[in-house]
């Protein structure tokens, strides 16, 4: 039972893609807020830093200013006109308070005759020394007002001493400073959120043309995994990590097209070689039933007849036998089952294969043997398999080389560089273009082989031995001919 599970709709969103462009614009989104808030502490520290050290000042020079305007003036009301025109920039309330710290006149003509609520009692009884006294103001809302008393002293010369009150004080909330900074903080808001904004937009623009070849990579290995062994990955010019995985998921689709093919020739060479194999071995069991057929028919009556019908029944299973042990040859070669192996004097063994070919198939062949180099020809295998190997090579020489005028057969033994060489010489009709591609190629045979009123027995199978054998072995095996001329068999193993 499969349960399918359907992807939840912000799948997208958990897209690594998408994680990054978060991650990133996140991060950029704390620089940017960390950076609007380092430049309004600065901008705020430096303006109320300035506005305090100018208020003590502006305080100091508008009681030095009262004071002169008082003991100046005509008229007492000049008091009140004064603090009403100081412009309330500098200072959000003036007060002038009597020595015992009542209001006598204010910027906005509240408190009057009132104790001055910002300071007790106690310390308009005891001050005397005359110096200048802070203190906080009212609280409205948020802000906090900082005030000033500054004792007032009539000037030499004053002429109205009594009317100058003893004391002024002022209040002020920097109102000025914070108005700025109210607009400093809604500007740096808008422009963070702005700067947040646009940087992820141009994050995501760009993880998106990042990513982009790893949404091909990704396309191309769906495409794969559907069956199509042609997909490939446009390759990149850059040298990231992207562009090594490209060109690696190149590779793999290389390698496993490559094995899938391979995968594929070698089960259609099965196939063949299953059906090949048994339309060889019908062949002869359809005679031997068509001689046991004749034999029950009456034929075993006559001794001669069946003489002649167990001759050809023993043919017929003797071909079948070699065919058998042929294909058990090249089963076992195909798995890779390679028998032990020891040094092998190349000379002597094929000292004895001479000797085995001469009585195998007895003729008036000539075969002689040449030793090019006097080295030393030792190879490292299985010594009944190269026997076999140049065996099937000698017994073709005999079979096609000398059927005609021409009887001879050279072996000839070199060592080029490292390598142990065996050549197969002789001067018969040769191979045909046609047939010389072929001839490895299991159950083929050759022109020279079928095409003639007595053909020459044979499976097909020799060459196809003797090239796996050969290949266990690390080895080579070519032929080359000139019809005619020569047909020359090279096999070459890595010398000892
Ligand atoms: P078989 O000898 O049983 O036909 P082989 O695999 O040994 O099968 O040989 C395949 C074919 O190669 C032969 O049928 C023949 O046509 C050709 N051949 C092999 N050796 C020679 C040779 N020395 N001269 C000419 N033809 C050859």
């Amino acid at each position: 039972m499969s349960a399918t599970q359907s992807n939840p709709w912000y799948s997208p969103l958990l897209s690594l893609r998408w994680r990054l462009a978060v991650v990133y614009s996140a991060l950029f989104g704390i620089f940017v807020i960390l950076l609007s808030i380092f430049l309004y502490s600065s901008i705020s520290n430096l303006l109320l830093y300035r506005a305090q050290q100018a208020f003590p000042l502006r305080a100091q020079a508008l009681g030095t200013q009262l004071v002169q305007e008082v003991c100046t003036a005509s008229s007492p009301q000049s008091l009140v006109s004064f603090i009403q025109h100081i412009p309330p920039s500098d200072v959000d309330q003036i007060y002038l308070l009597d020595h015992a710290g009542k209001v006598i006149a204010s910027s906005s003509n509240s408190l009057l005759k009132q104790p001055f609520p910002y300071l007790n009692a106690a310390f308009f009884a005891h001050e005397s020394n005359g110096t200048k006294t802070s203190f906080n103001g009212h609280n409205s809302g948020s802000t906090t007002s900082i005030g000033l008393l500054l004792p007032l002293q009539p000037s030499s010369g004053c002429l109205f001493p009594r009317i100058l009150p003893a004391y002024i004080a002022f209040l002020t909330s920097y109102n000025d400073e914070q108005n700025t900074l109210r607009t400093i903080l809604l500007m740096l808001g808008i422009t963070s959120a702005f700067m947040i904004v646009l940087g992820a937009l141009i994050i995501s623009f760009f993880t998106a043309i990042m990513f982009k070849p790893l949404r091909q990579v990704t396309r191309a290995t769906r495409a794969l995994a559907r069956g199509n062994l042609e997909q490939r990955v446009p390759l990149l010019q850059s040298n990231d990590e992207i562009a090594e995985l490209a060109a690696s998921f190149n590779q793999m689709a290389d390698r496993i097209q490559q094995m899938f093919a391979a995968q594929q020739a070698s089960e259609r060479r099965a196939q063949r070689f299953v059906s090949d194999a048994s339309h060889e071995l019908r062949t002869p069991i359809t005679s031997l039933r068509g001689f046991t057929e004749v034999l029950i028919r009456g034929a075993k009556d006559d001794p001669e007849t069946v003489q002649r019908v167990l001759g050809l029944m023993k043919n017929e299973a003797e071909r079948m036998t070699e065919l058998v042990n042929n294909l058990l040859t090249l089963a076992r070669l195909d798995e890779g089952h390679v028998p032990a192996t020891n040094d092998i004097d190349l000379i002597e063994m094929v000292i004895e294969c001479q000797q085995h070919i001469r009585k195998q198939s007895p003729g008036s062949y000539k075969l002689s043997l040449e030793l090019v180099t006097s080295d030393r020809y030792s190879i490292r295998g299985n010594r009944e398999q190269i026997k076999q190997m140049l065996l099937v090579l000698l017994d073709n020489a005999v079979k096609y080389g000398c059927s005609g005028e021409q009887k001879e057969i050279l072996l000839r033994l070199d060592r080029p560089e490292a390598r142990c060489q065996m050549q197969v010489i002789d001067y018969g009709d040769g191979i045909t273009q046609e047939d010389l591609p072929h001839v490895f190629e299991r159950f083929y045979r050759g022109r020279n082989a079928v095409d003639r009123p007595a053909p020459i027995s044979g499976t097909g199978l020799g060459l196809a031995i003797a090239l796996a054998i050969a290949q266990a072995y690390r080895g080579t095996i070519t032929v080359c001919s000139s019809p005619g001329q020569e047909t020359i068999f090279t096999i070459s193993f890595p010398g000892l």
